[in-house]
């Protein structure tokens, strides 16, 4: 304030008046920079990140020179030597710091959280053997990354513990509610977390819980649905670490989704296995059944083997195919093949089968119309495994036997096309004067011209490696389950 008016003593100009109001400037609080805006504390940092730090003085305004706080930290850190209002620290070790900005004889402190977080289950890589299942921090550890759907009832469930390593532990209380998970869904099964973010039961939350799948319907439908899965740990809704695991079925049990898949005619099976079910998506057959009642091979194709001239009798579909339960264990080659077990063992035997149903096709082929006419010989075409067979056609005349003759002497001219002419044993085929055409001269039950017996094709056809299908198999016991290319264990 000043005033300019005369002085009453001297008569002279009034001198100007000043009065000036001290203010202290002092530190008023410490911030730091989540992303793009200051907050106040505690500051929440990674290990060796950086976080910046700036000074906020008391008063604040232009008109005041910036501080030159002095810094210090407990514990040290090495960035507190050079004194300023901005400061960028990047703590190595998890631990909880309390930094002091002192200046003007006035200080601030923040807490700053340099953090550590981890997944700690599940761990290591589950495509390994497990040979060190104890140890956490070994890569080939499979505890814990390996979950089997337990139970054979309808609901059956599996549970995946997940747990991180919090650093500091000082800091736990602040950090575990900051730490979610995510984990695949197995086929259309989401995970139910134990913790989970409020609102959102897909997201569990916190140190330690468990992410458990349950059907509400038997085992999931596919078996691609099976396998390998990936959890993913996330710190402040950013993923920082992740892990996967893989998920099995109980081989042996039968809570699969699907039908028996018994064949007609074996009603006394049991209805079909996990690994039947799964196994026959990858390397199987549409028209192949479970028969665990075939007792005297691993399979079976019952329109040969149990091909019969009555109609009335069973009629199997000829492109059906039967396995029962050593076709999932283990197979002896038995013309020197490769031997094979679990999935590569169905794999074989299945491949075995379809050569007879292919035998079955090219054999009725040779029948050309006759194949399948009622009332006929033919009339569930190719015999097979009858002492008497079928294996001829008519010539030109188109008549078995001689033409216009009652070969069989049952007072009736030209009917040997009728199945009972044929199994009283009173044939007309092949008399010496018929034209009638022999499709196995030698009676060795399959058509000339071949060059393997049937078994011996089918045998031949055996020709699939071992672990050919190994990435397909998630059977527990299985290849995939915990030793890689093992189907018991
Ligand atoms: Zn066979």
């Amino acid at each position: 304030m000043s005033s300019e008016s005369d002085c009453a003593e001297c008569q002279g100009p009034r001198a100007a008046t000043v009065t000036v109001a001290f203010v202290t400037v002092g530190v008023k609080r410490i911030e730091w920079k989540d992303g793009d805006t200051w907050k106040e504390g505690p500051a929440l940092v990674p290990i060796t990140q950086s976080v910046q730090l700036r000074v906020i003085a008391d008063p604040t305004g232009a008109s005041f020179p910036p501080l030159q706080p002095e810094w210090s930290s407990n514990p040290n850190l090495p960035e507190m030597q050079i004194p300023g209002p901005n400061k960028s620290v990047t703590p190595q070790a998890p631990d909880l710091y309390t930094l002091t900005a002192t200046a003007g004889g006035s200080s601030a402190d923040i807490t700053v959280i340099a953090y550590s977080i981890r997944m700690l289950f599940p761990h290591g890589d589950p495509t390994v053997s497990a040979t060190d299942w104890n140890n956490h921090s070994s890569d080939a550890a499979n505890e814990g990354n390996e979950i089997t759907f337990k139970s054979h009832n309808t609901q059956p469930k599996c549970t995946l513990t997940c747990e991180a390593e919090i650093l500091p532990a000082a800091a736990e209380a602040i950090l575990a509610p900051k730490v979610t998970w995510t984990v695949d869904n197995v086929g259309t099964i989401a995970a139910t977390w134990s913790s989970s973010v409020t609102g959102n039961s897909g997201i569990g939350q916190g140190k330690e819980l468990t992410a458990t799948y349950q059907s509400q319907n038997g085992l999931p439908p596919n078996n691609d649905d099976f396998g390998r899965k990936n959890v993913t740990l996330s710190f402040n809704g950013q993923a920082i670490d992740s892990s996967d695991f893989e998920v099995f079925y109980l081989k042996y049990e039968n809570n699969h989704p699907g039908p028996n898949q018994v064949p007609e005619g074996a009603l006394s099976s049991t209805r079909s296995k996990n690994w039947f079910y799964y196994w026959n998506q990858v390397c199987g057959d549409p028209h192949a059944f479970f028969n665990s009642k075939t007792k005297d091979t691993t399979g079976e194709t019952p329109a040969m083997r149990k091909w019969n001239y009555q109609t009335q009798g069973p009629a199997y579909d000829k492109r059906e195919t039967w396995y029962d339960t050593r076709a999932g264990e283990s197979l002896q080659r038995m013309m020197g093949g490769p031997l094979t077990d679990g999935i590569d063992c169905f794999a074989t035997c299945v491949r075995h089968e379809l050569v007879h149903v292919s035998q079955i096709q090219r054999a009725d082929a040779l029948l050309g119309a006759l194949n399948g006419q009622a009332g006929t010989i033919w009339e569930r075409g190719w015999s097979w495994n009858k002492a008497i067979n079928n294996h001829v056609t008519p010539g030109p005349d188109g008549r078995l036997g001689i033409a216009r003759f009652d070969d069989n002497h049952n007072a009736i001219i030209d009917d040997g096309l009728r199945p009972i002419e044929f199994l009283n044993g009173k044939s007309e085929f092949l008399a010496p004067q018929s034209d009638d055409v022999d499709l196995d001269t030698n009676d060795d039950g399959r058509p000339d011209g071949w060059m393997l017996g049937i078994e011996e094709e089918a045998q031949a056809a055996e020709t699939i490696e071992n672990h050919t299908f190994w990435t397909s198999d998630w059977g527990n016991p299985g290849k995939q389950h915990q030793t890689n290319r093992k189907y018991d264990d």
